[in-house]
């Protein structure tokens, strides 16, 4: 793992002893700075995608548009809980979703949580011309200037698929974070452009930039674990035990708590999806289980400005 290349300024405040194997792995030890006070912080992040993206995949027969108006009780019902146990949390919403759920939207902001760039229309970067992903990011941003009174700080991308020009789209658009990358997941690391990759040739590194990457993992997504999605030419069967499922993403937190001594776990999940009854009660109890370990609750904005000013010095 060496995505913190020779010269990234890498001080995340960890002790040795916990800190060794993983360490040891990624940075030089002489980078870390000494604490001993652990700090296990927690985003929880909500993809309010609503019908966005049945739409950006031609799903647009009543039923697949159905389902995705389901996230407007789900998000209820999670904005209750939230309420309840006094937890912010970032919500990346779509400008679709803006546009056409405006009361929902407001109601997360009265709320008091982050409201994240997701896209307009929930089309993957990989799929669009630079032009085409500028324009949609400016038309998305636009609505969330309108929706909470500024700019997005924190980009995900939809379906997880950057382009090779989001990087630069993004820093030029003043954000301070992207969280669509999986190269890490305790830790933040800086976003590279330019990465060289050529079939056959060891792997060429890009330079870092300036803009955080909070990183996350398919395997943190409540998506595939529990949605079941049939098409002409894939069947993805989800529909998991909502408990097993939970346990793992407390065994993720546990395994961080052992490893390291400060870092971020973040989780990813979609209203439509988690919002059914019985995922509502085993993520209500993997939240008072996070809570009775320690784990810090922040949003995803929160969370990277301390890592920037933990992790790097510029
Ligand atoms: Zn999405």
């Amino acid at each position: 793992m060496i995505f913190f290349a020779t010269g990234t300024h890498f001080g995340g405040s960890c002790s040795k002893a916990k800190l060794c194997d993983y360490a040891m792995a990624i940075v030089p030890m002489s980078t870390f700075r000494e604490s001993s006070v652990p700090r296990h912080i927690v985003c929880l992040t909500f993809d309010f995608d609503t019908q966005s993206g049945f739409i950006a995949r031609g799903l647009t027969t009543p039923t697949p548009l159905s389902r995705g108006e389901f996230g407007l009780i789900g998000a209820q019902r999670i904005r209750a809980f939230l309420k309840s146990s006094d937890l912010r949390t970032t919500w990346f919403v779509p400008g679709f979703t803006i546009e056409s759920h405006r009361r929902a939207c407001e109601a997360v902001v009265e709320d008091g949580h982050e409201v994240a760039h997701h896209s307009w229309a929930h089309i993957p970067p990989a799929q669009q011309s630079r032009d085409e992903e500028e324009a949609d990011l400016v038309r998305a941003n636009d609505a969330i200037v309108r929706l909470t009174g500024r700019k997005a700080r924190g980009y995900r991308s939809p379906s997880w698929d950057l382009s090779e020009n989001t990087v630069d789209l993004l820093i030029a658009h003043g954000f301070l974070y992207d969280s669509s990358l999986m190269g890490a997941d305790y830790w933040p690391y800086r976003a590279r452009r330019g990465d060289r990759v050529e079939l056959g040739k060891p792997y060429g590194f890009g330079e870092e930039t300036a803009l955080i990457e909070m990183p996350i993992s398919w395997t943190l997504d409540d998506h595939p674990h529990f949605e079941f999605m049939r098409t002409a030419t894939t069947v993805l069967p989800g529909l998991q035990s909502a408990r097993t499922v939970m346990e793992n993403w407390l065994d993720e937190f546990r395994y961080m708590q052992r490893t390291v001594d400060w870092g971020i776990l973040t989780y990813i999940m979609h209203p439509y999806v988690i919002g059914r009854g019985y995922r509502m009660l085993a993520f209500e109890e993997l939240v008072k289980n996070l809570q009775a370990s320690g784990a810090v609750f922040m949003t995803m904005e929160d969370a990277a400005a301390e890592a920037r000013a933990r992790m790097f010095t510029d």
